[in-house]
């Protein structure tokens, strides 16, 4: 399979080529240049096929050139060792908790699948090292930091901003060692966030090592999240009714997945962005213009994002045709008042605590259903409540248990280096 660039669809590369590098040399996100539907006896099936099964048949035709099968399905075991359970709600709504993963957050399956994809990469190749560098407002350095921990050949540099990740989070970043560093940063997410885009472009830096990013921008991180919806589609499609997804969205990688997993076939009536105040996409799904803007703060932090990196990549599966997109895609925003009403209402109404991301899913499903009322709705539940604890117990006044995964990272003994200048990170990256 060859990819190729949003920017100039002339510069093409191989998966392997485009897990490398991250991002095409033009600036532009990789585009599969084919995506071709699963025969249907796959979707007649499904229920007979276990999550390793739809997985690979899903994902081959993307990596089929570069990993053999039998690596991949070594991978696949890797990386889908835990449960991804449709849990029901009420008779027309359900969620998929995607969090049962590692670090309970639902990057786990995509920082996995990406950190073996390059740990293979990078056993083939003699002496050459790749130093993931990543910034995170919180979920993501987490994912990374455990999908990437012992990968031989990788080294991982993730950088945080110092005091604005939870406790949780902020441990699942800096207590791992091995090949994972964690820089301290005396700034803001946005000043980690440029750092890091400073180095990718910083030739004395690029010189010497080999870098790449870790977020969904990349399509090892991407793609591969196409396989929720196919395994939630497992579990309900015995309901006999028609099928929408409501995803709490950020950067749209999620979402953009599940409409991959509808042109690979799988039927959906519908998908709903559902997001917090940051409203670009629904503004565009309004008014057909899109106007980025600077992201502001809520308590749905990690969907915090002003520009969204990959709604582009959903405007070109549906050929940047408005009207076509409009029919597939609804898009909501939802302000942090209404969230927490949200989240109230679930537990009053059927005692599930909805951590605040999945309570803005919930919610736009809610208003999608108000004049869909014959279908099934399915809001993806993106973080376990215990990553958000302090709006949990303020909101909900109740304490979830903690989960092991949790209790065995929150007794590890931070280490993390503080910066609080580009030079800094520079000076760091050429040290080592
Ligand atoms: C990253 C994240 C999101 C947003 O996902 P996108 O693919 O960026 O849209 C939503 N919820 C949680 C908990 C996340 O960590």
């Amino acid at each position: 399979m060859t990819f190729y660039s949003l920017t100039n669809q002339e510069n093409t590369a191989s998966f392997k080529e485009a897990v490398i590098a991250g991002i095409a040399p033009d600036k532009g996100l990789y585009f599969p240049e084919s995506i071709s539907p699963l025969p249907r006896s796959f979707f007649d099936t499904i229920e007979d096929l276990s999550h390793m099964e739809i997985a690979f048949q899903a994902i081959r035709q993307f990596v089929v050139d570069d990993v053999p099968d039998t690596v991949l399905k070594d991978i696949l075991a890797k990386v889908l060792d835990f449960d991804f359970p449709v849990v029901d709600i009420t008779p027309n709504i359900g969620t998929l908790e995607l969090f049962h993963g590692p670090t309970m957050a639902f990057k786990d399956v995509g920082a996995r699948f990406m950190a073996n994809c390059l740990g293979y990469f990078s056993s083939n190749t003699a002496n050459e090292e790749v130093t993931v560098l990543v910034a995170t407002s919180g979920d993501t350095g987490g994912a990374v930091a455990n999908g990437f921990l012992g990968v031989k050949g990788v080294n991982v540099v993730i950088l945080y901003p110092s005091g604005k990740v939870s406790t949780i989070q902020e441990k699942q970043l800096t207590t791992l060692g091995q090949n994972i560093v964690a820089l301290e940063v005396e700034g803001t997410f946005d000043d980690c966030q440029r750092m890091v885009k400073t180095a990718f472009l910083d030739g004395d830096i690029t010189k010497v090592k080999k870098l790449t990013s870790a977020n969904s921008i990349n399509i090892a991180r991407w793609l591969p999240q196409l396989f929720y919806f196919l395994f939630a589609y497992k579990q309900l499609k015995s309901k006999g009714r028609d099928l929408v997804f409501s995803v709490p969205s950020g950067n749209f990688g999620n979402i953009c997945a599940g409409m991959v997993a509808q042109k690979l076939g799988m039927p959906v009536k519908h998908f709903i962005a559902a997001t917090n105040v940051n409203d670009t996409v629904p503004k565009f799904m309004e008014t057909n213009r899109y106007e980025p803007k600077p992201s502001t703060a809520t308590i749905s932090n990690a969907m915090d994002v002003g520009d969204p990196s990959n709604f582009i990549r959903i405007r070109h599966l549906y050929q940047n045709n408005f009207e076509e997109l409009n029919q597939h895609l609804s898009s909501y925003a939802f302000d942090d008042e209404t969230t927490k009403e949200a989240m109230k209402t679930i537990y009053a109404k059927t005692g599930y605590v909805a951590d605040p991301h999945g309570a803005v899913g919930y919610l736009g499903l809610e208003k999608y259903l108000s004049n869909h009322p014959d279908v099934y709705g399915v809001f993806l539940e993106t973080a376990h409540p215990i990553k958000f604890l302090d709006v949990v117990q303020d909101t909900l006044n109740h304490t979830p248990a903690m989960p092991e995964q949790i209790k065995k990272v929150m007794d590890g003994k931070k280490e993390a280096k503080r910066i609080g200048t580009y030079q800094e990170l520079k000076t760091y990256l050429l040290s080592v």
